[in-house]
């Protein structure tokens, strides 16, 4: 089963971010599974293709963007089971394949492009021709947005307690980046069993606070229904005020930001999703929102294949001093 190979990610203090931020920073390397490139995607996609395994399925279609972390993740984890893989990228074919595409190509995934409009439709039609190949496929949502997906980050938030009580600390805050909202119900549902537990803050990436706090809460509350427990959704913190103008937009301040954390501490971020919720911490803390001293545990949820797609200025020819 997929999820039994996932060992818990690293969680790791920053001490020169701490220092300059006035703040403990430490970060959960969800970046840093061994599998498939990484991320998040990887911890949804354990759980949700060990549901597939369960029921017999030998093949699954999926959905996502031409930049998707989970495209990439979901074809190359399809290959490691010996999966067929039919992806609908809701964007213009490209003529030139970005990193995560180029992957779940090299990975064997049949990819196919469309207009948002079409998804739906497409992947019927991809379903269908899987079952008449006498495939059994799995249907995974864009983003691996479904139940086993916030489970998987229900679970992840016990595992971050556990790390923290052997690390000797006990945090105020955990900080995700939060698209659609899955990682950040999974893990408020999870850190909500705690009598003390921290405060959840996501930042949006994708979606303003309505539509954004409503997935938030929605996938809280049937994560909270299947594990028969009471609902606590409505003390869900949703941010958007970091939000660029939307997925995949980044600001002066997010591209400064990663310059800022790789220089002084060299943490990686990136411009869609880390380093976005990584410049809206970074602004929370400079105006007191989240207060001095406080102890942070940032979720560093992936996408370092993505960095080449901020805005960088060409390197400039330095004098030699
Ligand atoms: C998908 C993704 C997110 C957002 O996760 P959701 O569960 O969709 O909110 C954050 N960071 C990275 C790197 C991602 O790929």
């Amino acid at each position: 089963m997929p999820e039994k190979h996932l060992q818990p990610t690293p969680l790791r203090k920053y001490c020169r971010l701490s220092e300059e931020m006035g703040v403990s920073i430490w970060v959960k390397h969800d970046d840093l599974f061994p599998e498939a490139g990484g991320g998040n995607k990887v911890r949804k996609l354990g759980h949700i293709l060990a549901d597939g395994l369960r029921q017999g399925c030998d093949a699954m279609v999926t959905t996502g963007s031409a930049c998707s972390n989970h495209v990439r993740a979901s074809a190359l984890m399809a290959a490691n089971l010996g999966w067929r893989a039919k992806i609908i990228i809701h964007d213009a074919p490209q003529t030139r394949l970005g990193e995560n595409l180029l992957l779940a190509d090299l990975a064997g995934a049949e990819i196919a492009f469309c207009e948002r409009g079409e998804v739906a439709r497409r992947m019927d039609e991809a379903m269908a021709e899987l079952s008449r190949e006498g495939r059994r496929p799995l249907y995974v949502w864009g983003g691996g947005h479904c139940l086993a997906g916030a489970k998987a980050y229900f679970e992840a938030a016990g595992e971050l307690a556990d790390q923290a009580q052997q690390s000797g600390c006990r945090f105020d805050y955990v900080c995700v980046a939060s698209g659609t909202g899955t990682t950040q119900a999974g893990l408020h549902v999870g850190f909500s069993r705690f009598a003390d537990g921290p405060k959840v803050l996501g930042f949006s990436v994708a979606h303003d606070k309505a539509r954004g706090s409503e997935k938030v809460i929605s996938s809280a509350d049937e994560l909270a229904k299947s594990l028969g427990i009471r609902s606590r959704s409505a003390g869900v913190n949703f941010d958007d005020s970091f939000l660029c103008g939307g997925y995949a937009r980044a600001d002066k301040n997010v591209c400064e930001t990663i310059r800022w954390a790789a220089r002084t501490d060299g943490l990686v971020l990136d411009p869609i999703y880390s380093g976005k919720a990584f410049a809206a911490l970074r602004s929370q803390v400079r105006s007191g929102l989240v207060p001095q001293d406080s102890q942070i545990c940032f979720w560093h949820t992936g996408g370092l294949l993505n960095l080449v797609s901020g805005d960088w200025p060409p390197l400039q020819k330095r004098p030699i001093s």
